[in-house]
């Protein structure tokens, strides 16, 4: 196993924080305005933990059976857990209860399966829509045209709450490229936030990762989600 140690993981929260800062500063804008996540796939709970006691106040797992894994072992006390992977229809019913928020709803069907998994446990579910802005055939995400139909047809859904958008944007080597991107998705979120649609909140704009989340920070995100930066390379291997 990768050697670690909580001083590790502090520091590295802490050089993460300075450039969150720093890139606040550059776009004139608050510190608040900008949420992080860690992002925890692979990272055993013991990591997770010091994250935690470092002060991470937000996580980011992407699949279902690795956070229900994992969740018994975690200090999430005042912690956002969040599921921020590609979900399936099949596992809505599983994962609803057991997240604060789904960043990754990117079909109607999934939409409607959300609704009618809250309504049955007389909740509301929180959640991002997820956008393939690159629109690259691999990505998951909504293609953007089909957006505000998807965010209409929400609207009308009872026990979900859209707080936001989320998005993947394709990995260009140019960071100019990069912000491109970032700027079409902030664009797309004003022009959502415009058509203040009922029961649709333009609040978590969630873009930028740990390669290029200054990036994101200057384009307007409001939610970053940071894995390697924070935890080291990910070990696929166990
Ligand atoms: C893995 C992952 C991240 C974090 O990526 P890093 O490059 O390790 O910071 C962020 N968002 C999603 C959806 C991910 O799957």
């Amino acid at each position: 196993m990768e050697k670690w140690s909580p001083e590790c993981i502090a520091e590295n929260l802490r050089r993460i924080e300075y450039a969150i800062g720093e890139a606040c500063a550059k776009a004139g804008r608050r510190r608040e305005e900008v949420t992080l996540v860690g992002v925890t796939k692979t990272v055993e709970p013991e990591r997770v933990n010091a994250a935690i006691a470092a002060g991470l106040t937000h996580i980011g797992e992407n699949y279902v059976q690795e956070l229900l894994a994992k969740k018994p072992q975690l200090h999430l006390d005042g912690v956002s857990l969040e599921l921020i992977g590609h979900l399936q229809t099949n596992k809505v019913k599983t994962v609803l209860s057991q997240v604060d928020r789904i960043q990754s709803v990117d079909s109607l069907r999934l939409a409607a399966a959300v609704s009618k998994a809250a309504q049955n446990s007389g909740t509301t579910a929180r959640v991002l829509v997820e956008v393939n802005i690159g629109e690259e055939q691999s990505k998951t995400g909504l293609p953007r045209e089909q957006l505000t139909e998807l965010l209409y047809a929400m609207s009308e859904m009872p026990a979900v709450s859209v707080e936001g958008l989320m998005c993947i944007p394709p990995f260009y080597e140019k960071i100019d490229e990069r912000r491109k991107v970032f700027s079409e998705m902030y664009q797309l979120f004003l022009d959502i936030k415009g058509k203040k649609m009922d029961n649709i909140d333009m609040n978590v704009l969630s873009m930028g990762m740990s390669a290029d989340f200054a990036e994101a920070i200057l384009e307007g995100s409001t939610m970053i989600r940071v894995g390697t930066a924070l935890f080291g390379a990910r070990d696929y291997s166990k």
